[in-house]
């Protein structure tokens, strides 16, 4: 019995069609012969060998990203993060080094710090509004250069065009990758950014927009070049990274309400912006798309759109206790990290913790994501929860 409940000869109709794409899941891929199973390669994406090696579902959502991204290929990694430590090992070797932005997502620091230091690969750091500084971290050994824009939390939007050109000049040993979570491949084309081309690879979280539903971690890897990209897969392959195809599923179920999702978190989160411009107790507010924000201009020369995040500086005068009532006391912003997803998230930082190079905050960094609540409520609920600060503050404190 058992055995014919799995060999059972019925086979459907072929010509299924439906709206989303199929779901195929596999550890074993079966080859039809022994030949079949000597001759085929994964490497090329052109038949199936392993359910590491990718299905039908994977090479789907590779080919959609790499049309999102500008890019020709596309590798799927099981985070964001795993996305970024996976170029670090693919690309570096022992004495090279590589090169982070100061305000970078705070993990791909960690792992140069305590995983690739441990292999002998040493970093270096510059500050990406300042590109002698750039120019300073780059050496003989530099291999890698990563890029981000705009800075995680701080998001100051440095000028990436002049970035890539600098290190092209001057590194022109170095692969320049890019990590696109914000830009999501639709706030600006990362390899085509002028005259200078663009990046070597970007990497992309698309546990935050792409899925949409605060429900799956996954990252992607894309790039234009074909031998950097077997390098890629090479250590993409031997190092087992892979995903699950219901989490493919899912992010392929975002994919086309993407640009709309995008587009109405954006508008929703310039809205609360300008109402936090507003607020006296946000001494500075930081968003790319705001006149007074750090590196408004080069983002106003690359992108039109902006993603929905915001962070505010409380002033400094509230202590970190009263800060963190603030963000307490919000109702419909939960606190959380990440974003992208439906609900809107707060996350309370300490910039002098963040930072190993100066920087001009004080006070507490709250950084907003904007989900897709409706603005008025979400302007409700900060307004309450500043009414609570506010109460809690005696007049020796302010
Ligand atoms: C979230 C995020 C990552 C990591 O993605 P995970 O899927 O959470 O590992 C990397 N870079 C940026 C800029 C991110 O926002």
């Amino acid at each position: 019995m058992p055995t014919s409940l799995i060999h059972h000869p019925y086979t459907p109709p072929a010509d299924f069609e439906a709206v989303p794409p199929g779901v195929f899941k596999a550890s074993s891929v079966l080859f039809p012969n022994v030949a079949a199973l000597r001759e085929r390669r994964w490497d090329d994406k052109s038949a199936y060998t392993y359910g590491l090696h990718g299905t039908p579902t994977t090479f789907t959502l590779g080919a959609r990203l790499a049309t999102l991204e500008g890019a020709r290929h596309v590798l799927l990694a099981p985070s964001g993060l795993a996305a970024i430590t996976l170029v670090d090992m693919a690309l570096l070797k022992a004495g090279d080094e590589v090169v982070l932005p100061d305000n970078v997502y705070g993990p791909s620091l960690s792992f140069a710090a305590h995983e690739l230091v441990q292999w002998d690969i040493a970093h270096r750091l510059y500050d990406p509004m300042a590109l002698p500084s750039l120019a300073a971290a780059l050496t003989p050994a530099t291999r890698l250069v990563w890029l981000e824009v705009p800075g995680s939390v701080t998001l100051e939007f440095p000028d990436l065009r002049a970035l890539v050109r600098c290190v092209r000049e001057r590194a022109p040993q170095a692969v320049i990758a890019l990590d696109n979570t914000w830009g999501a491949g639709l706030a600006f084309n990362a390899f085509e950014l002028g005259e200078e081309g663009g990046v070597d690879l970007t990497v992309h979280a698309l546990t935050k927009y792409p899925s949409g539903g605060a429900d799956v971690l996954m990252g992607s890897i894309a790039c234009l070049d074909d031998a950097l990209y077997q390098r890629l897969a090479w250590c993409h392959s031997r190092s087992g990274v892979g995903v699950g195809m219901n989490d493919v599923e899912a992010v392929l179920r975002g994919l086309p309400s993407l640009a709309l999702r995008y587009a109405a978190q954006d508008a929703a989160c310039r809205r609360i912006a300008a109402w936090c411009c507003t607020q006296k107790t946000f001494v500075r507010v930081l968003h790319p798309a705001l006149p007074e924000a750090p590196g408004h201009a080069h983002w106003a020369a690359l992108c039109q759109a902006a993603a929905g995040l915001v962070t505010v500086e409380i002033d400094p005068r509230f202590s970190q206790t009263q800060t963190d009532a603030f963000v307490d006391a919000l109702r419909l912003f939960r606190i959380g990290w990440s974003w992208g997803g439906p609900v809107s998230l707060a996350v309370p930082y300490e910039a002098a913790q963040m930072r190993r190079l100066p920087t001009p905050y004080r006070g507490t960094l709250v950084r907003l994501c904007i989900g897709l609540e409706s603005v008025e409520d979400l302007i409700a609920d900060l307004t309450q929860a500043l009414a609570v600060l506010q109460s809690l503050a005696g007049p020796e404190t302010l």
